[in-house]
C-alpha cells in the first residue's frame, strides 16, 4: 500500500511539474479552456471548433504549441469530437484515466489534457480513435498549395471512389482527390452530402501534367469509365449527389466537353452530363481518399466501356 501511495504521489507531482513550467501560458487560458485542459473536463459534443474541420494542417497543443496531430489522420467518426487515427510520433502520452476504464491522452510535452483514446472500434485500418477536445487544440493550416507547373480538372460521375480509381491510372495524372462541388454548404461532411441536402455532387480534382496528358484525354476517359447517359445518378447510387458533370475552368475546356458530347451523341448516346462552371472544390476527409486501394478491392459501379470511335 505504501508503495502505491508513493507511486501516486510521484505521478501527481510529475503532472503538476509538467504543467508548472507552463504556468504563464495556462494563466492566459479562458475558464472553459482551463476546465478541459487543466481539470480534464470534456467539451460538449458536436459544438467544438474542429469537429468537422477539413483543412490540411497540423493540430498543435493550446498550451505549449507542440505539434500533436496531422490533418491527414483526421477522420469522420460522427462521435461529436475531432477524431484522429494516429498522432504525431511521441507527441501524445497515454495514461490510465481516473475512472479506471478509459485511457486518457495528454500532450507529452506539457501534460495538458487532450481527451481519450479508444481501440478496436473498426473506424479505420489503424483501428484507433484519438477522441480530442477541440478546445485543447490550435490548427496551423497548410495552404492548399497549387503547383504552378501542374493543371487541375474537375469531374463528377457518381461515387467518387470509382472515378478517382480509374482516372488515377492515367499516365501524366499525378493525383486524383475525392471531394464535393456545387452545393450551398461550405466544407460539407460526407454524411451531409450523402443525406442529399447540401446540393453538392461527389466530384474529383484531377491533378495532371499538361506536358504529358491533355485535358481532352482525361475528359474522354471520364466519359468511358462512367455512364454519361444515366440521368438520376450513377449505377445503383441514385440521387443528385451522384449526377454526371464536368466543372470547366475555361472556355477551352467547355469547348472540349461540348465536342466530346457531340461525338457521343453522334454515336447514339443521349448524354446527361452537365457542363458547369468550376466552383470551389471541398476535399473529402482522408478515409475517402484512395478508397479502393486502401481496401484492396475494385469499384462496384464504374468500369471501362468504349464509347468513342
Ligand atoms: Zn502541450
Amino acid at each position: 500500500m505504501k508503495y502505491i501511495i508513493i507511486f501516486i504521489l510521484i505521478i501527481t507531482t510529475m503532472n503538476a511539474f509538467e504543467l508548472k513550467q507552463w504556468t504563464k501560458n495556462i494563466e492566459k487560458l479562458s475558464d472553459e479552456e482551463k476546465h478541459v485542459i487543466v481539470n480534464k473536463g470534456t467539451e460538449r459534443p458536436f459544438v467544438g471548433k474542429y469537429t468537422n474541420e477539413k483543412s490540411r494542417g497540423i493540430y498543435t497543443c493550446k498550451v505549449c504549441d507542440a505539434p500533436l496531430f496531422d490533418s491527414s489522420d483526421k477522420f469522420d467518426s460522427n462521435c461529436g469530437w475531432p477524431s484522429f487515427d494516429d498522432a504525431i510520433k511521441g507527441a501524445v502520452k497515454r495514461v490510465p484515466d481516473a475512472d479506471g476504464r478509459r485511457v486518457e491522452i495528454v500532450c507529452a510535452n506539457c501534460g495538458g489534457h487532450l481527451g481519450h483514446v479508444f481501440e478496436g472500434e473498426g473506424f479505420t485500418s489503424k483501428d484507433t480513435r484519438h477522441c480530442v477536445n477541440s478546445i485543447s487544440l490550435n490548427l496551423t493550416k497548410k495552404p492548399d498549395a497549387k503547383d504552378e507547373k501542374l493543371s487541375y480538372a474537375y469531374f463528377a460521375g457518381g461515387c467518387f471512389w470509382g472515378v478517382e480509381y480509374y482516372l488515377e491510372k492515367l499516365d501524366g495524372v499525378k493525383e486524383v482527390i475525392s471531394g464535393f462541388m456545387g452545393g450551398h454548404v461550405k466544407n460539407p461532411s460526407y454524411y451531409e452530402v450523402v443525406r442529399s441536402n447540401t446540393g453538392h455532387l461527389e466530384a474529383v480534382e484531377v491533378v495532371y501534367d499538361a506536358s504529358k496528358i491533355s485535358y481532352e484525354k482525361i475528359a474522354r476517359t471520364f466519359f468511358e469509365i462512367h455512364d454519361p447517359t444515366q440521368i438520376n445518378g450513377q449505377g445503383p447510387d441514385i440521387g443528385e449527389q451522384y449526377l454526371s458533370a464536368a466543372f470547366v475552368n475555361s472556355d477551352k475546356e467547355r469547348e472540349t466537353i461540348k465536342k466530346l458530347i457531340a461525338e457521343l451523341e453522334a454515336n447514339g448516346y443521349r448524354v446527361a452530363t452537365k457542363i458547369l462552371k468550376k466552383v470551389e472544390f471541398y476535399r473529402a476527409d482522408e478515409s475517402h481518399q484512395n478508397y479502393y486501394d486502401k481496401k484492396g478491392s475494385k469499384p462496384y459501379c464504374h468500369g471501362y466501356t468504349k464509347r468513342f470511335k
